[in-house]
Parts: C-alpha cells; sequence; structure tokens
C-alpha cells in the first residue's frame, strides 16, 4: 500500500482547486463501487443508441482501475457553469433558438482540462513521492457520476445528472485517478425524495425510468450525437432545441436557486443568445464556424446543426 504522503493531504489538494477555479472537489475511492455495475446493463438494453464508443469502452467504463491498475484515490472536481439567465423553460418561444446552458459559453473541456491540469501538475510538485495519475474530463473511459456521489460532490438524480445541494446540476465533472492514498469523503445521500418532476417533464420520455436515460429518446442525444435524419415521432418533442436540451434540470428544485457564476468562460456568446431561428437558419456557413470555435457545439458540426435548426423550424410552424 502506498503511504499516505504527509505534504499531500486532500485538504490541501482540495485548497488547490478552489484557488484553481473549481466550485467543489471530493475524494472517492477507486474500489468496485456497486453503482458503476448497471453500465453494462444499461448498453445491453441499447439506450447508448449509435454511440458506440461507450459499448466498445464499457469493460474501461466499469472501474477506473482499468485505466490505471495502481488507482487508489479518486479526486473529483466540479465547476458551476450556471449563468443568471432565465431557463429554457421559461422562455420558451417556438422561434427563438434553446441551446443547452453548458454550450452557451466556452468549451468546457478546453477550459476545464487546463484548470485540472494546473491541479495535476501541482500535485506532483507538491507530492514527497512520485505517484500515477490520469486525469479525464468527459472524454475519458469513466464514470464520473458515480465517482463524484462516492467523493461527496452530489447524488446522482432521477434525471441522471448529479445534483449538488449547493451548486445544483449545472457542473462539469473531472477526475483525477491516482496511485496515492488519500483521505476519502462520504457519499452524498439522495435527495431526490418522491419527486418525479423531471420524468414527468421530458418532452420525449426518454427518463424510461427513475435514473435511467434511453438516449435515442432523448434531444441532447437527437441534437449532438446522432447523425442524419430523426425519428418522424421525435421531431415535434425537440420543439426549438438546436443544440443539447435542460428540461430535466430545468424543474428540478434543487437548481431553483443554484447559485450563478460570474466565470467569463461560461457567459453566453451572443450568436447563441436567444437567436431566432430564422435568422439562425439564413446565417451563413462562415457565421456559423466562426461562432463554433472554441464552443463545445463544434460537436454537432454544421450539417448537424443546421438539420436541427430545420427541424425546429418545422416545429414552430406546426
Ligand atoms: S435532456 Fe431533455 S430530452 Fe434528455 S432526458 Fe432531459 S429533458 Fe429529456
Ligand atoms: S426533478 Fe426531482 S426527481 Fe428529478 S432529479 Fe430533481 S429532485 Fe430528483
Amino acid at each position: 500500500m502506498t503511504p499516505l504522503t504527509p505534504s499531500l493531504t486532500a485538504a490541501r489538494i482540495k485548497a488547490r482547486a478552489r484557488e484553481l477555479g473549481f466550485d467543489a472537489c471530493g475524494i472517492a475511492p477507486a474500489t468496485d463501487l456497486p453503482e458503476l455495475r448497471a453500465f453494462a446493463e444499461w448498453i445491453a438494453r441499447g439506450y447508448h443508441g449509435t454511440m458506440s464508443w461507450l459499448a466498445r469502452s464499457a469493460d474501461e467504463r466499469s472501474d477506473i482501475r482499468r485505466m490505471l491498475p495502481q488507482a487508489r484515490s479518486v479526486v473529483v472536481t466540479a465547476v458551476n457553469y450556471n449563468t443568471a439567465r432565465p431557463f429554457s423553460t421559461e422562455c420558451a418561444d417556438r422561434d427563438t433558438a434553446q441551446v443547452a446552458r453548458y454550450a452557451w459559453g466556452d468549451d468546457y473541456h478546453a477550459v476545464v482540462n487546463r484548470r485540472q491540469r494546473a491541479l495535476l501538475s501541482w500535485m506532483h510538485h507538491e507530492s514527497e513521492q512520485p505517484f500515477y495519475a490520469l486525469d479525464y474530463v468527459d472524454t475519458g473511459p469513466v464514470q464520473e457520476r458515480v465517482y463524484a456521489q462516492h467523493a461527496g460532490i452530489g447524488w446522482i438524480g432521477k434525471n441522471c445528472c448529479v445534483i449538488s445541494e449547493t451548486l445544483g446540476s449545472f457542473i462539469v465533472l473531472g477526475v483525477i485517478a491516482t496511485s496515492l492514498d488519500l483521505e476519502l469523503d462520504r457519499p452524498a445521500f439522495d435527495h431526490c425524495g418522491t419527486c418525479t418532476l423531471c420524468l414527468e417533464a421530458c418532452p420525449t420520455q426518454a427518463l424510461v425510468a427513475p435514473g435511467v436515460l434511453d438516449a435515442r429518446r432523448c434531444i441532447s442525444y437527437l441534437t449532438i450525437e446522432h447523425r442524419g435524419e430523426v425519428a418522424a415521432d421525435l421531431v415535434a418533442g425537440i420543439g426549438a432545441h438546436v443544440y443539447g436540451c435542460d428540461v430535466c434540470q430545468e424543474v428540478c428544485p434543487w437548481n431553483a436557486t443554484a447559485p450563478a457564476s460570474a466565470d467569463p468562460a461560461w457567459q453566453p456568446r451572443p450568436a447563441w443568445t436567444l437567436r431566432a431561428l430564422d435568422d439562425l437558419e439564413q446565417a451563413s456557413d462562415d457565421e456559423l464556424r466562426r461562432s463554433l470555435q472554441g464552443s463545445a457545439m463544434g460537436r454537432a458540426k454544421l450539417a448537424g446543426l443546421r438539420r436541427n435548426v430545420r427541424m425546429a423550424r418545422e416545429n414552430a410552424a406546426r
């Protein structure tokens, strides 16, 4: 067993994470956590749709030690990307393009990766002994949500999002698996209780059971990951969403008083702020490409975005 490094404690890592712009940080064990096992069944049911990389990496996702056999602890970070703007459900207008909150500003992968790399490099500098580590922000074969729950960041809600009691669920998670034996946090408690607001509000009935998402029906999947035409029975539910969907988070009572971040990285880009659908449809390819630079929305590609705008226009005309 790796001895605890006296110079690099969990408390110091959390304090440094705060200094680097993280809103929460906790430590989970790199062990066989029971919640990790649900993923294999989710894949077996085909709920991942065409996201074949999820099925291909199911083994790795079953335990972070598949990626780093020496892992003993998982440092989980969270950044609040919420901004002080109304929810899409509050300004629902069939002619106005809706974009998921996380995509309003700069690409969170780049922003949070930079901070996480800085945290990891500081850990290496401060540790009296060398250690193994791997870090991921959304792109690795890791079930971040499970480790976040066990790190005390928040519980996995019936809407499948990690919900922090203090931050709500508009948060980006990052993980650093490390061979260090760090002091662990207690897992977060589930505070969903008898609430089912998210299941009832989902426009496409994608939450097929509490905490179970059929991605094939989810607007986030349909507008971002899915290529080609969308099945006719799902188009109407997409409404004016042109990139992602926040409905199941917006109706969550834990987001009603979620704090807003003043971080410039998350402030909405004018190109995507309450933009009229017809204006968006008429935008040139050059303009759209420029507005996608450095944005998480690049994932949908220009063709996907144009398809989404077309569906939203069809829905507005219904
Ligand atoms: S993101 Fe939207 S479509 Fe997907 S589960 Fe939530 S409410 Fe439903
Ligand atoms: S809306 Fe209710 S059930 Fe859904 S995640 Fe929030 S608290 Fe849980």
